[in-house]
C-alpha cells in the first residue's frame, strides 16, 4: 500500500493505483471525457489534470500512476484554468445547438461547460465541418459534435472485435472515419452500437429513437433480451406508456453477463413493441375472414371447441405448442394446462427442433443437458476454445464479442470447425472447414490424435469417467489421415486442433446449431462430451460443454416441462405422484408427442385440434409444406400471439397476447441464469397477459385457475421444480441466479459437475461415424 494526500485527505491505495482511482477513493470527482473503465486509456482529452506538489506540469490523473506520499489538488487554481482551455479547444468545432440535441442533459461535455463556466471559445471557427451524411438505419454520427476521445473507436475494436472505425488525418483535419472514409453500412460495421453506448456526447445517436424523448423525460425499466439465449440485460427507455429507446447498464451487477454490450437486436430492435400489426383484439374465423371478438365469446368458444375434442376423440387428439418466447411462468402454466385441462402431455416447443441432442447426448454422457459453465467463462478464463457448429458472432453476437475479447486480449486460443468460413473462423489458430453431418470423424480423429500423442487426462478419466475402453477401441481407426477424405480436413490441422485443445490449462467447447438438428444430433454432442472427458475439461472454470441455445427462452421452456418426455417425466410415478397431489387430479404416465410427431399424427387424422401458444410451427418447420397440409387437416386450431403469424392466419381463433416489454416474469438464459423481466409499458388495445388467458380458458373448461401475479405463479412452480426451489423474484433481483438452487441459501450453480457429474461417473459413448440421413 501506498500513502497519498488529495485535496487534504490521506489515503492509501495499492501500488499501481492510478492517480485518478486514487482520486476518486478520496471522493473527488474528477471531470474525464476519454476516459471508459471498461476501455484502454487513451490519456488524450486531459480533461482529468490534477496538480501534484513538487511537479512541474499537471498530470493527466487517468494515466498517471500515483506514487508515495504524493500531495494531489483536484480543483486548484491552475487545474481549473487547464481545463477551461481544454474545453475552448474541444468547443473549437463544436457546434453548440444543445437545445436541439439529443444528448441534451446527459451529454459530458455540455455539463463541464456548466460547471467550469464555459460558454464560448476563442478558438471556434478554425477547424473544417465535415458532413454527416450516413444512410444506415440505426446510427447518425454528427462530426461537428465529435471531441475527438475515441472512445467509439476503442469500443469498436475492444468489446465487439469489429475494428471498423478509426481516427483520420490528424489536427483540426482529425475525424473518425471507417476504412476509406466510406459509410458504415458499406463496412464491417455490425450496428452493435457499442459506440454509441460510449460516446460522452451527441456525436453519436441512435436513428431509431431520435426525436422520441431525452433521457431526463425518461424513465428506465430492466429487464431482458427477448431475442437470444445470451440473457443480455438492459433498461428500456419509457415515455408517456411508450417504449423509445433502449439505454445499457454497464453495472456488472445489473448486467452480469453483457455488462452493457449489445448486439444490433437488443440495441435496435425494440421497435416491433409499437408496431401496428400488433394483435389487439381476440378474433374469430368465420367464412374464411378473421372478425375481431370480445374475450368472453373467443375464450368461450375456444373452451367449447378444445372440450368438444377431447369428449369426442379422446384426451390425446389434442396438442399444445408453447414457446421459447414467452417466459417461465407461461411455458409453467402452459404444460399445466396441457396436462391437467386438455389431458395429455403431448406439450412441446421448438426445443425439439433444436435442443433435444443436447438434453439427450449430454444427458446420457453427463446426467444434465444443459449448457455446463457460463459465458462469462468463454470470455475470460478459457486458455483454449473449440467453436464447432456455432456462426456464434451472428447468432449469439454478445458471447461472439466476448470469445474475440479473449483471444485479442488475453491470448485464448481459438479452433473453428464448420463448412462455413464464420467470422470467428478468420481469426482462428485452426480453422477446419469441414464437409457438413461429418462432426463425428472430425471429432474422433482429434481424439485419435490426443489419445496416440498422450494428451489425455488419465487421472480425471480413471477417478470420474466409465466406459473409456470402448472409446478408445473404436478410435483407433479414426487417425487424422482416415478422418481427412471423409471430412475434408487436411490431417496437420486436425492434429494441430487436438494439440491446443488438449494441451491448455482450460479448454472449452462451444457449440450451437449445425451440431444438433440432424438425425445424428445426439451423436454429435456425446462426441463433444467425450473430447471434453477425455481431456478433464469438465467442471472447472473455462471449460465445459457449452451448448448455446437459439431462442432467449429456449432453457426455460424446458425446465417448466414444455416438452413431451420432460425432464421430470410423466412415466415416472413418483414424479407423477408428486405433480397430481399438487394439481389435484390425475395425470396420464405416458410421454407425449414432439413437434414433428404431432404433425405426422395430424397428417394421420389422430390430432383433431392444436393450440399454439407464441410459436409460428409454418416457419419454424424443416418442411414447411408438410406443415401447412396439416394445419388444414385439423377441426380447430387456437393461436395465442403478439402477431397474425403465418399460423395465426391458419386459426379458427387467434388470442392476442402481451410482448416482453408488457410483463412480468422471467427468463432462464442459456448459461441456466434465472434472470426478472419487468413490465415497462401496457399493451395495446385488448390485449391480455397470456398467463390470465390460460387460466380463463382453463376456469371455463372446468379447472378454475386463478393467479394474482406471475410471481405467485414462479412460487406454485419452484415448489414442484427442484432445480428452481431455492429461487424468488426477490433473490433474482441483481444478476438473477443459475439453476440448480435448490435452498434458499444456495448461491445457484454457474459450474456443473464440480466434483461429480449429475449422473455419478461421466460416461464415454463409442461412437462410429455414420452419415446423417440429411445427405
Ligand atoms: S456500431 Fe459497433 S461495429 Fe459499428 S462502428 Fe459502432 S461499435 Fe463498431
Ligand atoms: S464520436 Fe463520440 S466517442 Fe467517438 S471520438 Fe467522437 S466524441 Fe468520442
Ligand atoms: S446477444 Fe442476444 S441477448 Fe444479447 S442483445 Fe443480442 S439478441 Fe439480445
Amino acid at each position: 500500500m501506498i500513502k497519498l494526500t488529495i485535496n487534504g485527505k490521506e489515503i492509501q491505495v495499492p501500488r499501481g493505483t492510478m492517480v485518478l482511482d486514487a482520486c476518486q477513493q478520496a471522493g473527488a470527482d474528477i471531470p474525464t471525457l476519454c476516459y471508459d473503465p471498461d476501455l484502454k486509456l487513451a490519456g488524450s482529452c486531459r480533461m482529468c489534470v490534477v496538480e501534484a506538489k513538487g511537479r512541474p506540469n499537471l498530470m493527466a490523473a487517468c494515466v498517471s500512476p500515483a506514487e508515495n506520499n504524493m500531495v494531489i489538488e483536484t480543483e486548484s487554481h491552475d487545474v481549473v484554468e487547464s481545463r477551461k482551455i481544454i474545453l475552448e479547444l474541444l468547443l473549437a468545432r463544436h457546434k453548440l445547438e444543445c437545445h436541439t440535441c439529443e444528448r441534451d442533459g446527459s451529454c459530458k461535455l455540455q455539463d463541464y461547460c456548466y460547471r467550469y463556466g464555459v460558454t464560448d471559445s476563442r478558438y471556434a471557427g478554425q477547424g473544417p465541418h465535415f458532413g454527416m451524411e450516413d444512410p444506415n438505419p440505426f446510427i447518425k454520427r454528427d462530426y461537428d459534435k465529435c471531441i475527438m476521445c475515441t472512445r467509439c473507436v476503442r469500443a469498436c475494436e475492444e468489446i465487439t472485435g469489429a475494428q471498423v472505425i478509426n481516427v483520420k488525418d490528424r489536427g483540426h483535419h482529425a475525424k473518425i472515419s471507417t476504412v476509406f472514409d466510406g459509410k458504415l453500412a458499406d463496412s464491417n460495421c455490425v450496428f452493435c452500437g457499442q459506440c454509441l453506448m460510449v460516446c460522452p456526447v451527441g456525436a453519436l445517436t441512435s436513428k431509431v429513437s431520435a426525436g422520441k424523448g431525452r433521457s431526463f423525460q425518461t424513465k428506465g425499466v430492466l429487464t431482458t433480451c427477448t431475442y437470444c439465449g445470451t440473457g443480455c440485460t438492459f433498461e428500456l427507455n419509457v415515455k408517456d406508456d411508450n417504449v423509445v429507446g433502449v439505454t445499457s447498464v454497464r453495472d456488472s451487477e445489473f448486467s452480469p453477463v453483457n455488462k452493457g454490450a449489445l448486439c444490433v437486436k437488443g440495441r435496435f430492435g425494440w421497435d416491433f413493441i409499437h408496431s401496428p400489426e400488433r394483435l389487439t383484439t381476440p378474433l374469430i374465423k368465420e367464412n374464411g375472414e378473421f372478425r375481431p371478438a370480445s374475450w368472453d365469446e373467443a375464450l368461450n368458444l375456444a373452451a367449447e371447441k378444445l372440450k368438444g375434442m377431447k369428449d369426442k376423440y379422446g384426451t390425446d387428439s389434442v396438442a399444445m405448442f408453447s414457446s421459447a418466447r414467452v417466459t417461465n411462468e407461461e411455458n409453467y402454466l402452459a404444460q399445466k394446462f396441457a396436462r391437467v385441462v386438455l389431458g395429455t402431455n403431448n406439450i412441446d416447443h421448438c426445443a425439439s427442433l433444436c435442443h433435444s441432442s443436447n438434453v439427450a447426448g449430454m444427458g446420457a454422457a453427463f446426467g444434465s443437458g444443459a449448457m455446463t459453465n457460463t459465458i462469462n467463462d468463454m470470455g475470460e478464463d478459457a486458455r483454449a476454445i473449440f467453436v464447432i457448429g456455432s456462426n456464434t458472432t451472428e447468432n449469439h453476437p454478445i458471447i461472439g464479442y466476448k470469445i474475440k475479447q479473449n483471444v485479442r486480449k488475453n491470448g485464448a486460443k481459438l479452433i473453428v470447425a464448420d463448412p462455413h468460413c464464420t467470422d470467428l473462423a478468420t481469426m482462428a489458430d485452426v480453422n477446419m472447414q469441414f464437409q457438413p453431418g461429418t462432426d463425428v470423424a472430425l471429432l474422433n480423429g482429434m481424439m485419435n490424435v490426443i489419445i496416440t500423442e498422450g494428451l489425455l487426462d488419465k487421472e480425471f478419466i480413471e477417478n470420474r469417467t466409465e466406459n473409456f475402453a470402448a472409446l478408445k477401441q473404436i478410435l483407433e481407426k479414426y487417425t487424422p489421415e482416415y478422418v481427412e477424405p471423409i471430412t475434408g480436413v487436411p490431417a496437420d490441422d486436425i492434429r494441430r486442433a487436438a494439440r491446443i485443445y488438449a494441451e491448455s490449462e482450460a479448454s472449452a467447447i462451444c457449440y450451437s446449431m449445425g451440431q444438433t438438428p440432424y438425425s445424428t444430433g445426439t451423436d454429435n454432442v456425446k462426441s463433444v462430451c467425450n473430447l471434453a472427458m477425455l481431456t478433464g475439461n469438465v467442471g472447472r472454470p473455462g471449460t465445459g460443454v457449452n451448448a448455446l441455445l437459439g431462442q432467449n427462452n429456449v432453457q426455460g421452456a424446458c425446465d417448466m416441462g414444455c416438452l413431451p418426455i420432460a425432464y421430470q417425466a410423466a412415466t415416472d410415478s413418483e414424479i407423477r405422484d408428486k405433480f397430481e397431489k399438487a394439481w389435484g387430479l390425475t395425470l396420464s404416465a405416458q410421454n407425449g408427442l414432439t413437434v414433428t410427431q404431432t404433425i405426422n399424427a395430424a397428417h394421420a387424422g389422430q390430432i383433431k385440434g392444436l393450440f399454439v401458444l407464441g410459436e409460428n410451427p409454418i416457419v419454424s418447420d424443416p418442411d414447411i409444406q408438410h406443415v401447412d397440409e396439416y394445419l388444414e387437416k385439423l377441426e380447430c386450431l387456437i393461436v395465442q400471439d403478439i402477431f397474425l403469424t403465418e399460423t395465426a392466419q391458419k386459426a379458427d381463433i387467434v388470442l392476442p397476447g402481451l410482448s416482453f416489454a408488457e410483463k412480468e416474469g422471467t427468463f432462464t438464459s442459456t448459461e441456466r441464469r434465472v434472470q426478472l423481466v419487468r413490465k415497462a409499458v401496457s399493451g395495446p388495445g385488448e390485449a391480455q397477459d397470456d398467463w390470465w388467458i390460460l387460466c380463463e380458458l382453463s376456469t371455463r373448461m372446468g379447472y378454475p385457475m386463478f393467479y394474482a401475479n406471475a410471481e405467485e405463479i414462479f412460487e406454485e412452480m419452484r415448489l414442484l421444480t427442484p432445480s428452481y426451489a431455492g429461487m424468488s423474484y426477490a433473490r433474482l433481483q441483481g444478476s438473477g441466479l443459475h439453476w440448480p438452487c435448490p435452498t434458499e441459501d444456495h448461491p445457484g450453480t454457474p459450474i456443473l459437475h464440480k466434483d461429480i457429474f449429475s449422473r455419478g461417473l461421466g460416461l464415454f459413448h463409442a461412437i462410429e461415424f455414420k452419415e446423417p440421413v440429411e445427405l
